[in-house]
């Protein structure tokens, strides 16, 4: 066999980015006043909040690596998912790259014993929300998401005690716990067909992503619709002016947004301006994204979304030039499964995922609401 001669080694943590995952450790989080100011701390911090971000190292990914990778997927008959915003070396040893909720249903249609989510934590907990009875491993358990992290299961529980016949629905990067406590789940490709589906009557709770329930607002017409102020620091990083700049120098460019991006409603109203014509505006899921690459006609796209996307961006649609709208966008918890995590991960058969029965059964429950009624498409 392959081995990899270099030793991992893993990097102390910091205590910005501790602060910030707590829920992935599955104890209490911090207020989402307190989660923001933590949020803004990374985002301000730039490509340095990546750099200083806990992680495993020492290896490089090289062709012994590659080999030694698929080597030990093999003996533990295990299947290896990556997300899109993962390391391109990740993407490209993985048996399947793509969305978090297209990652999960491959989980549980999959043979394999094991399953290794290359992602974040709430990422590897939907896959074993959807297969319970397989081993779920994620190679860094400390990978979480400020997304996820910016509403508690306490603070939903106390949300739907002011609104106690509203219908809640929630974005899959949620914790399982509080997708215990959801009545419909929904992705970025299905949140307004989702909404839509409820009596108009009834009021809705939408969490946690406020850009993502200020598009869904705005397409559904609804004013009984309540939004969560949560955010992901990477996509509220992506902001109009830079858009407007990045538009302006490339005229001639399609731009694809994600409706997590803080400049979703800007590119709307660019496009109502007549700044950007209407046509090359596109709000699009990560999975979206890359279907309109293989369909675009122009020679250019500018992306907003996670740097990590390009990647399978530029592999769907290599003859078309795909830049960032913010270069800077990277989430540092994705690029905490780094080569030597996986390969700790393949190793020692670390880090296991585990949900509670009952709460992987509530969780599910609002999970395959959603399919019920609709395709779900993808989320992030
Ligand atoms: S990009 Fe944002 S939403 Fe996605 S995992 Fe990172 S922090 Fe969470």
């Amino acid at each position: 066999m392959t081995t990899t001669t270099q030793p991992i080694t893993a990097q102390p943590e910091t205590a910005q980015i501790e602060t910030a995952q707590s829920s992935t450790a599955h104890t209490a989080t911090p207020h989402p006043a307190s989660t923001r100011r933590v949020q803004t701390a990374i985002l301000d911090a730039g490509a340095g909040a990546a750099a200083t971000a806990p992680r495993f190292t020492g290896v490089e990914p090289d062709a012994d690596w590659f080999a030694e990778v698929r080597d030990l997927l093999r003996k533990r008959n295990a299947t290896l998912l990556a997300h899109n915003y993962e390391l391109p070396a990740i993407q490209d040893v993985a048996d399947h790259v793509g969305d978090s909720l297209a990652l999960s249903r491959i989980a549980a249609e999959s043979d394999a014993d094991e399953i290794v989510f290359a992602g974040v934590h709430f990422m590897a907990e939907t896959a074993k929300i959807l297969s319970p009875d397989k081993t779920v491993l994620i190679p860094d358990a400390r990978a979480g998401c400020s997304l996820a992290d910016s509403i508690t299961a306490d603070e939903l529980r106390e949300w739907k005690a002011e609104f106690p016949d509203a219908v809640v629905v929630s974005y899959v990067n949620t914790t399982a716990e509080v997708k215990a406590l959801t009545d419909i789940c929904c992705t970025s490709s299905n949140a307004v067909e989702v909404v839509a589906s409820i009596d108009p009557d009834l009021d809705v709770l939408f969490l946690p992503d406020q850009f993502l329930g200020a598009h869904v607002k705005r397409q559904t017409g609804r004013d009984n619709i309540h939004i969560w102020a949560g955010e992901c620091h990477v996509h509220a990083g992506i902001n109009g002016d830079e858009l407007t700049a990045k538009a302006a120098a490339h005229p001639d460019a399609e731009l694809f947004v994600h409706p997590e991006c803080g400049c979703a409603t800007s590119a709307l109203y660019l496009a109502g301006e007549g700044v950007v014509p209407d046509e090359k505006v596109k709000i699009l899921s990560t999975g979206g994204m890359l279907d309109a690459a293989r369909a675009t006609g122009a020679r250019q796209v500018l992306v907003a979304t996670e740097v990590g996307m390009l990647h399978q961006l530029r592999k769907a649609a290599p003859d078309v030039d795909f830049q960032p709208v913010n270069d800077r966008a990277s989430c540092p918890f994705m690029k905490m499964i780094t080569p030597a995590a996986l390969l700790r991960c393949l190793r020692e058969g670390r880090d296991e995922v585990h949900v509670d029965a009952d709460t992987a059964a509530r969780a599910r429950r609002s999970v395959e609401k959603m399919i019920a009624i609709g395709n779900p498409g993808s989320g992030e």
